[in-house]
């Protein structure tokens, strides 16, 4: 088995993949007493179990830590008999998830081979056949991602020289990255994420494969896509994300149009802010923020030739949506959620009824209003203190 890893000119090639084992250099307890039993417990069923991926990346560069996936080599029948409150997942990938006493859970998947059922375009439909380590290092996507760490002699295993990468900050393709972003072109979204949150540069291969590839986007079920963008978004790097997903010109395959203008970001930096400060955040103010530029235009452009009224702005709304969900499949709850966003805009503008306070919407569609004032509609003003005086 071999696997070319490019280093600016230079292509290395990995033959009779053999990993550099390390004593980790973070403290132990940080790891989650869930997390810890779920291993234990594995163990003592006769299964390896290793931490992979995110925490690693994460913890290594000095980021707060998102979740913990967990890689064995028992089968997700076998994990799920030994948990009892699991469950199997994924019908692409199947992974199950452990759950403890708070409902919260940990993915736990079982080493693939990576021998994966392809389309005649190279896509992945089917990836369930299970492997080795030495496999399951080369299906992942990139290399600050293919770290794994034993719990119980506190060692870091790192076969495709991750580690460096993320001390060098650079996001590289495991194997050619035009292979890589065809059998699952998510990849390319997946990169552009953990280059902002790495503050980290592509190397070369996969950021020309990124122009090469975006097209690709195209491919991904609309639901899927949704819920990567909510990953892109929900994130505290969520500004330099979308300045990267504009310079790589991918922004067309994901929105029906996109403005960067002063309200986006400030909403976006107001999103950032809430998750530092562990407040709640919902899929329906960011993506109410990213589609509002192009609601603006819609109605302004309807104005030129007739009346507003409440039906006209509905059915219009309604239309910028139903043209979005053909790119990104949105839940009803959160659509619905959109329109009455909207709708609030105008009920806090015009009207003065302090009935409007006790609707559940009401704080969202406040903090909507602010940040229009503090950006793009200076002229509401008045109305936000207004509102501010009487909640
Ligand atoms: P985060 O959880 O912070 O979003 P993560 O890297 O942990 O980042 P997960 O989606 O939890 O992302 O996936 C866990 C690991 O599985 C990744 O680190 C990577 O090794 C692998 N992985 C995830 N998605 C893919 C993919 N589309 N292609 C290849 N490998 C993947
Ligand atoms: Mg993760």
């Amino acid at each position: 088995m071999t696997i070319n890893l490019q280093f600016g000119n230079l292509i290395k090639i990995f033959n009779n993949l053999s990993p550099v084992t390390t004593e980790a250099k973070f403290d132990k307890n940080i790891i989650p007493s869930n997390v810890c039993k779920t291993i234990k417990r594995l163990n003592k069923e006769g299964f390896s179990a290793l931490i992979v991926g995110g925490f690693l990346r994460d913890c290594l560069a000095g980021i707060k830590v998102k979740d913990y996936d967990i890689v064995t080599n028992a089968k997700p029948e076998q994990i799920r008999k030994i948990f009892k409150n699991s469950r199997i997942v994924g019908r692409r990938f199947p992974i199950v998830h452990v759950y403890d006493s708070n409902r919260s859970f940990i993915e736990v998947s079982t080493f693939r081979s990576g021998q994966s059922t392809l389309n005649d375009d190279g896509f992945i439909t089917r990836d369930t056949s299970f492997g080795t380590i030495e496999q399951d290092v080369l299906r992942r996507d990139f290399t600050v991602n293919s770290l794994y760490y034993n719990y119980i002699d506190h060692t870091l295993v790192d076969y495709l020289g991750g580690a460096n990468d993320i001390k060098d900050k650079v996001i590289r393709s495991i194997g050619n990255p035009l292979n890589r972003f065809k059998e699952d072109p998510v990849r390319i979204l997946r990169a552009i994420r953990f280059q902002a949150k790495l503050d980290a540069t592509l190397d070369k291969a996969t950021e020309d494969a990124i122009e090469i590839s975006s097209s690709l986007l195209m491919n991904i079920s609309p639901s899927r896509l949704f819920d990567e963008i909510i990953k892109l978004f929900h994130s505290r790097d969520n500004i330099q994300i979308i300045e990267l997903i504009l310079s790589y010109k991918v922004d067309r395959f994901l929105f029906t149009e996109l403005n960067n203008d002063s309200f986006l970001r400030a909403a976006l930096e107001n999103t950032a802010r809430r998750i530092d400060a562990n407040s709640s955040i919902s899929p329906i103010f960011i993506f109410s923020v990213l589609l509002w530029s192009l609601r603006v235009k819609k109605l302004t452009e309807i104005t030129n030739s007739r009346k507003l009224n409440s039906l006209i702005v509905r059915q219009s709304d309604k239309d910028i949506l139903l043209k979005q969900n053909k790119l990104t499949n949105m839940p009803k709850w959160i659509k619905e959620g959109i329109l009455d966003l909207w709708s609030m805009q105008h009920r806090l503008e015009k009207s003065r009824n302090s009935k409007i306070l006790s609707d559940k919407k009401f704080r969202m569609a406040y903090d909507f209003l602010v940040l229009r004032s503090e950006t793009i509609n200076p002229n509401l003003r008045k109305t936000v203190d207004y509102w501010t005086k009487i909640q």
